[in-house]
């Protein structure tokens, strides 16, 4: 063995040690492509509770308009303790909650801390959040027009609705959420669009809510034929959480509306690799299928993802189902969620474990809202250790201190003139 394979063969060696903690702990982390067998059995049982068929089940419709929202159904399917049942019917007086079918099928009734559970089943704990603020963000402060959120230069978001799928426990828009569902009317979408016509520096529109695509297929593609027209809008996103809550709704309609206005860009929420299934993995393929490139935004929740090995294996399966892990959000205090939020030593242990252990397409930017509308603060930790005349000190993903020779930028144009003088 020569000299070079020697060293190469250690490397590698070490390398693999450093893997071998992520492969032993990935196991243990529920997947929804590897349940399939178990959610198929819960999915018969919603049906028999519901009186669903197998048809109804792959229909949006359906989902949606038998998004459980009574603890009496709801008990019918999981297992409840009379004390959960009362305190549910507690916190549905002030904070509002529905499920759709799909998503009920991915909760392990076995799990009291079940992170699909903790995520989607009103829990006592948010009504013992006395500090926190609905509208940390100060959203009511930035709103010129129609339902408009504007907090930057270029870009802008539309409230189109303020129904979902499935009302979230972690949701940062509860104060959007209300306790009924409402559409925005066509008059008020009218003066948002109005607006972004006369602004024109506005090249990026978000239409989210609530939830965009519980709407129509014809009442959005109205929205998105409308800004479309406007030159300068250059691109639409849509936020969606549809493709985790109720991933039915990518029909061959949908994809078939949509692909005429490209480009289009779709961003979703997955939080947690449970929340990858195969009917998931069916939207997202579609999605990708007919162009539109797909980003994730989590949130960093307490008890359902502040985990290094978690974060890691989902931005994994996020690849495969052709998600492009996007942001992780810090979670915000918004009243009703404070039982969620972590410290920003979680989010910072992620990034640290991240950056190096895995390729940097599976590394999100870890965000903190700044509060009261001043925007999104990327957090990560510090690789650049200190800076001389002529060098840094960098700290690379394994922790070793290296110095690095860096200088000014000459003044190429001069440099290339002289040569050719
Ligand atoms: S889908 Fe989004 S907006 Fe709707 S409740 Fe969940 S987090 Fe909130």
């Amino acid at each position: 063995m020569n000299e070079s394979t020697r060293i190469s063969l250690e490397r590698a060696s070490e390398l693999k040690s450093r893997i071998e903690d992520y492969i032993q702990i990935r196991k243990q982390i529920p997947n929804g492509l590897e349940l399939e067998e178990e959610i198929d059995k819960r999915k018969k049982h919603i049906l028999s509770v519901l009186g669903g068929t197998e048809e109804n089940w792959n229909d949006y419709k359906w989902q949606l308009s038998n998004r459980i929202t009574d603890v009496d159904t709801l008990s019918k399917i999981l297992k409840l303790t009379q004390k959960e049942i009362n305190q549910i019917k507690e916190v549905e007086g002030q904070f509002r909650w529905a499920i759709s079918p799909y998503y009920l099928s991915l909760i392990n009734p076995e799990d009291i801390v079940d992170p699909i559970k903790l995520m989607s089943i009103p829990s006592f704990i948010e009504l013992e959040d006395e500090q926190s603020d609905l509208d940390p963000m100060g959203e009511e402060f930035t709103n010129p027009a129609g339902s408009i959120t504007r907090r930057y230069p270029d870009r802008l978001i539309i409230n189109v609705t303020n129904e979902c799928a499935m009302y979230c426990r972690h949701c940062q828009r509860r104060r959007n959420i209300g306790q009924k569902d409402c559409q925005q009317s066509k008059e008020v979408l009218q003066q948002s669009i109005d607006y972004v016509r006369e602004n024109t520096e506005i090249r990026d529109v978000l239409i989210t809510g609530g939830d965009p695509l519980t709407l129509n297929d014809s009442m959005l593609e109205w929205i998105i034929s409308e800004l479309r027209k406007i030159k300068h809008v250059d691109y639409i996103r849509l936020g969606t959480r549809t493709l985790v809550t109720m991933p039915q709704r990518i029909t061959d309609e949908f994809c078939d509306m949509i692909k005429k206005y490209h480009p289009i860009y779709i961003n979703t929420h997955f939080n947690h690799p449970m929340e990858i299934t195969k009917e998931t993995k069916k939207a997202c393929e579609k999605l990708a299928n007919i162009g539109v490139p797909l980003g994730n935004q989590a949130v960093l929740l307490n008890g359902v993802n502040n985990d290094k090995f978690i974060m890691r294996y989902l931005n994994h399966e996020l690849l495969k189902i052709r998600v492009r892990p996007y942001y992780i959000f810090h979670s915000k205090h918004v009243k009703g969620t404070r039982h969620f939020n972590t410290s920003v030593d979680d989010g910072m242990e992620i990034m640290e474990y991240l950056r190096g252990y895995t390729s940097g397409m599976a590394i999100p930017t870890y965000i903190i809202n700044a509060p009261k509308g001043k925007g999104k603060t990327p957090l990560l930790p510090q690789y650049l250790i200190s800076k001389g005349t002529d060098y840094i000190k960098i700290r690379t993903w394994e922790g070793e201190v290296i110095k690095v020779e860096d200088t000014p930028a000459k003044d190429i144009k001069s440099l290339i003139k002289n040569t050719l003088a």
